[in-house]
């Protein structure tokens, strides 16, 4: 074994290493696990003792001189990159980090909460996890009573302590399947006057398509006081719907029957695409937004059914008002034109960038 020329060789390789990479790959030929002065320690052991020794010693000897060249080399390689990198292209076009934004439906539930704040309203909250009482029973829908057939419920198992007084009445465990409830909750605690509205999450058992969710989120409202009519409910409503979706929409009511109001309405508001007319002057096509009706469904409203009131403890003929709950799904797929109310849901980042 030639140490003299090993060493010469390795000692001109580090030196001429050109690179970090070039410079390990160096070390590795000779001081890496298949490297050539690790294969002579390890034939060390084939030797007589005296031979041992010495060449041991020599080896090991050039073994700490490859490492202190190679460290060296190292710290010199380490400068001059550490030099190249500091110098900056000042026309390279920076890297876009990816920014958190606002849902839509957050957006929309400001929006509305903003427009109804500056009427009065105050917000009220209520919990998702309701009694069949303040689900059903307070809202004039006893328990036979078919309206609840319309609401296909998710029934939740367990029970509230019947022994406590304030449970007497519960019933079952559910999850809301309107805001409404919220109502009943915030008559029980305050005296009219008074203007809220209630946003919150609420969830029908259904199949679902592009219009129907079993998750969704709703707005409901609700003005008491001595003489509040179906003329200030119409006013509060045509004004959400002009500073929502811009000057010149109107508001119509036609009849419907909801169990918790009378008269109750189903309210319509003039379509924003075609202006009413059904018919897209712009595009010369019929309007596909209300199906050429010009008008469409926003929402459920009508004035508060006296058993209501006497549910939530109010004296009867004491207090009217009016209710309204409208969908903040629909809302958002209005007002963004979106068709399928199940991509508000789906975390579909194709979707919600563009907002
Ligand atoms: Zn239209």
């Amino acid at each position: 074994m030639d140490l003299d020329s090993l060493e010469q060789e390795v000692t001109s390789a580090l030196s001429h290493a050109s690179s970090l990479d070039k410079l390990e790959e160096v070390f590795r030929a000779y001081l890496g696990r298949k490297g050539k002065i690790t294969f002579h320690l390890r034939e060390l052991s084939h030797l007589s003792p005296n031979e041992r020794v010495k060449q041991g010693k020599a080896l090991n000897n050039l073994r700490d001189k490859i490492k202190e060249l190679y460290e060296e080399q190292k710290l010199k390689l380490q400068k001059q990159e550490g030099e190249e990198g500091e110098w900056t292209d000042v026309t390279v076009p920076g890297k876009r980090l990816p920014t958190g934004h606002m849902h839509p439906l957050s957006r929309i539930q400001m929006q509305a909460q903003e427009i109804f704040h500056g009427m009065g309203f105050a917000v009220a909250h209520g919990p998702e996890i309701e009694t069949e009482w303040y689900n059903f029973d307070a809202l004039n829908m006893p328990v036979d009573h078919p309206a609840r057939d319309m609401q296909d419920t998710f029934w939740l198992k367990g029970e509230l302590d019947k022994q406590k007084p304030e449970n007497k009445k519960s019933g079952r465990l559910l999850l809301r399947t309107h805001t409404s409830p919220v109502q009943v909750r915030y008559m029980e605690k305050n005296t009219p006057p008074f203007r809220i509205i209630a946003p919150g999450r609420a969830f029908r058992h259904e199949a679902t398509d592009a219009r129907h969710d079993a998750n969704m989120h709703q707005l409901e409202g609700l003005m008491v006081g001595k003489d509040v009519s179906v003329t200030n409910m119409k006013a509060v409503l045509e004004e959400f719907f002009r500073l929502f979706f811009g000057e010149g929409v109107t508001a119509r009511l036609r009849p419907s029957y909801f169990p918790f109001v009378e008269p109750g309405f189903e309210v319509d508001m003039s379509c924003v695409i075609c202006k009413g007319r059904g018919y897209v002057l712009s595009e010369s096509k019929h309007c596909s937004t209300c199906g050429q009706a010009g008008w469409i469904e926003m929402m459920g409203a009508g004035m508060v059914h006296q058993n209501v009131f006497t549910a939530a403890g109010y004296k009867q003929g004491d207090w009217q008002g009016f209710a309204f709950g409208m969908g903040l799904d629909r809302l958002a797929m209005m007002k963004y034109q979106i068709h399928d109310i199940r991509l508000l849901y789906s975390g579909d980042l194709s979707l919600l960038d563009q907002f």
